[in-house]
């Protein structure tokens, strides 16, 4: 009998039922031509987060940590040729590949990619969407530095509704999300993440562990509750 692994099985769910097309190869092709890391969600993850944003019926995606656009592209066909996806990244060469990347697969008029610390960037789409030029985000996904996430939680809840559904990448780590005492300051960011996501009364939310290419991981997944009347 041969050694079956969790990477394996990914392999075949992504053949046998994911069935990305050709484009995501080669975004794939042109990060890694670019030294990128390759730490991007796996095709499987992508097409949920797709697919979450087919269900929810967004039409406005907030994507934090863009990297070479592989996620950003699963959502930016779901949103269809009506949708934007607003994607935010520190690294002005990764935005470089992942414009490229979004060109040629068609969707790039559907994606604003904004260059520049998360928080920032966030910052600034709150004034756009309280001077009015933006309409709520209906998805948002983050996936950039996770001691970040519990502020850009915040930031992304002023820009929402009820029903907006939100998205965090990475929230298990191999299991470091139990070290309450580390000092790393991702661990850090991830419990205090899942903590306010809990605690939240604006929020539902629940978390989901994973395994496969990526290893031993995870992701939590929340809606914006309507206010309580
Ligand atoms: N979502 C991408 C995907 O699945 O295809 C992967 C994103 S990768 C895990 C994280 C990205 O966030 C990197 O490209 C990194 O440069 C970016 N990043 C890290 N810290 C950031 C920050 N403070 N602000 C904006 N982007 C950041």
């Amino acid at each position: 009998r041969t050694t079956r692994s969790w990477a394996d099985v990914d392999a075949h769910l992504e053949r046998s039922i994911v069935r990305p097309d050709e484009s995501f190869a080669e975004v794939q092709r042109r990060a890694q031509e670019a030294s990128m890391p390759g730490i991007e969600v796996s095709a499987g993850t992508g097409k949920l987060l797709g697919l979450l944003a087919e269900i929810s019926g967004a039409r406005r995606v907030l994507e934090v940590g863009t990297l070479a656009g592989f996620s950003t592209l699963w959502m930016a066909r779901a949103v269809g040729g009506d949708g934007a996806v607003v994607t935010c990244e520190a690294e002005p060469a990764h935005a470089d590949v992942a414009r490229t990347n979004l060109d040629a697969a068609g969707v790039g008029g559907r994606v604003d990619i904004r260059v520049g610390a998360a928080e920032q960037t966030l910052e600034q789409l709150v004034e756009e969407h309280r001077g009015g030029d933006g309409a709520a985000f209906d998805l948002v996904f983050l996936d950039a530095d996770k001691a970040g996430n519990p502020r850009y939680l915040q930031l992304a809840l002023q820009m929402a509704r009820p029903g907006t559904v939100i998205v965090g990448d990475n929230v298990v780590r191999d299991g470091a999300v139990l070290d309450a005492d580390s000092s790393d300051p991702d661990i850090r960011g991830i419990r205090q993440f899942l903590q306010d996501q809990g605690e939240d009364p604006r929020l539902e939310a629940t978390a989901v562990q994973t395994v496969g290419a990526k290893g031993w991981d995870g992701f939590s997944l929340a809606v914006v509750r309507e206010p309580a009347s």
